[in-house]
């Protein structure tokens, strides 16, 4: 399952905000995907009448901001029909959160916005096709994703994708080096909201350390990606999953800097989804996304309860924890 992010506010509206996610089937095979490790090919998605029932369902709860989460959502059979029902019903803002695969087809794109779509972020992870390659393990794939932005940036010049464009790379040792190049072409496609998501040591990757870097082997990466956005890009960029301790102690001082590039809970809407299991079992799971979080997949360390950033910091992935230990993660003074 893909990583919610569903930035900031809706149009100065702050939204209460679903993710629902129809089933785990994709057509890519990232090396870092939570949802390939025990997916079945065979794996139905889940019935057209079980999602809007859960659409609704959310939307009588208050929910106003519907994302579509997989496996890879555009995949699913009937999501054009899911996003027009959700418009129907009322949500204001629709999102997919996409490996952009299917958008490379502007027709598809346009049945999409003629449904309702608001906002697309797109995960694409380099702009050097072998590294994209290997991560997403699909040839001939970068062009895709290009040709995809490329439809989407058009449309959203037209106000046709009022709650934003962004995409949303996964921050590994492979694309770490070329993060500013990153940027910089895809701002020349017409982007202009990035999101770093410091990878999450889980799946084929779990354990390995050709993949999943040390914070402070990145940490030069980021800085000098800041400061040039700071001087000269000016564009919207932010990182998930770093937590403040292990960032440069200039940074850690100025709280206007770590909010606009680092405060994940407050950049984010407050988002809880809904995994429909599939039919036979007929199971929904349902979640605030922030609360498993802080439950199940990052940890605080004894030493954080001195830590001036506790309350605003979500922790450290526990795989990365297993994997690096504990060094580096020194309590940010008052
Ligand atoms: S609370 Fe812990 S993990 Fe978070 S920034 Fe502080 S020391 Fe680091």
């Amino acid at each position: 399952m893909k990583t919610p992010r569903a930035q900031g506010t809706s149009r100065g509206l702050r939204l209460k905000n679903v993710e629902i996610n129809p089933g785990r089937l994709c057509n890519n095979k990232c090396i870092f995907c939570m949802s390939g490790v025990d997916r079945d090919t065979h794996e139905p998605w889940a019935d057209p009448a079980r999602m809007k029932a859960e659409i609704k369902l959310r939307y009588e709860e208050g929910a106003r901001s519907l994302g579509f989460l997989g496996g890879e959502p555009t995949a699913y059979p009937h999501i054009v029909e899911c996003m027009r029902y959700a418009r129907e019903l009322g949500y204001v803002r629709v999102a997919l959160c996409t490996n952009g695969a299917r958008l490379a087809n502007p027709a598809f794109v346009d049945e999409c916005l003629a449904a309702g779509l608001t906002r697309v972020t797109v995960s694409v992870h380099s702009h050097l096709a072998s590294i994209e390659e290997f991560l997403v393990r699909v040839p001939g794939i970068l062009d895709r994703k290009v040709a995809a932005l490329r439809h989407l940036v058009e449309r959203q010049k037209r106000g046709l994708l009022p709650d934003g464009l962004s995409v949303n790379p996964v921050l590994c040792r492979q694309n770490a080096p070329h993060m500013e190049e990153f940027v910089r072409f895809f701002m020349d496609v017409g982007v202009r909201d990035f999101r770093f998501n410091f990878i999450w040591p889980e799946a084929d990757v779990q354990n390995d350390k050709t993949v999943v870097p040390r914070f402070a082997d990145v940490m030069p990466r980021i800085a000098a990606l800041i400061l040039e956005n700071e001087r000269e890009l000016k564009t919207r960029v932010s990182f998930g999953a770093v937590p403040y301790c292990v960032l440069p102690e200039a940074f850690q001082k100025r709280w206007p800097l770590l909010a606009k590039y680092f405060y994940e809970e407050g950049n984010d809407l407050p988002t809880e989804v809904s995994f429909l299991k599939p039919d036979k079992d007929g199971r929904v799971d349902r979640f605030d996304w922030h609360e498993k979080g802080h439950e199940s997949y990052r940890a605080k360390l004894d030493s954080c309860r001195r830590c001036s950033l506790n309350d605003r910091c979500m922790g450290i992935y526990r795989s990365y924890l297993d994997l690096y230990g504990a060094e580096g993660f020194t309590p940010v003074e008052g």
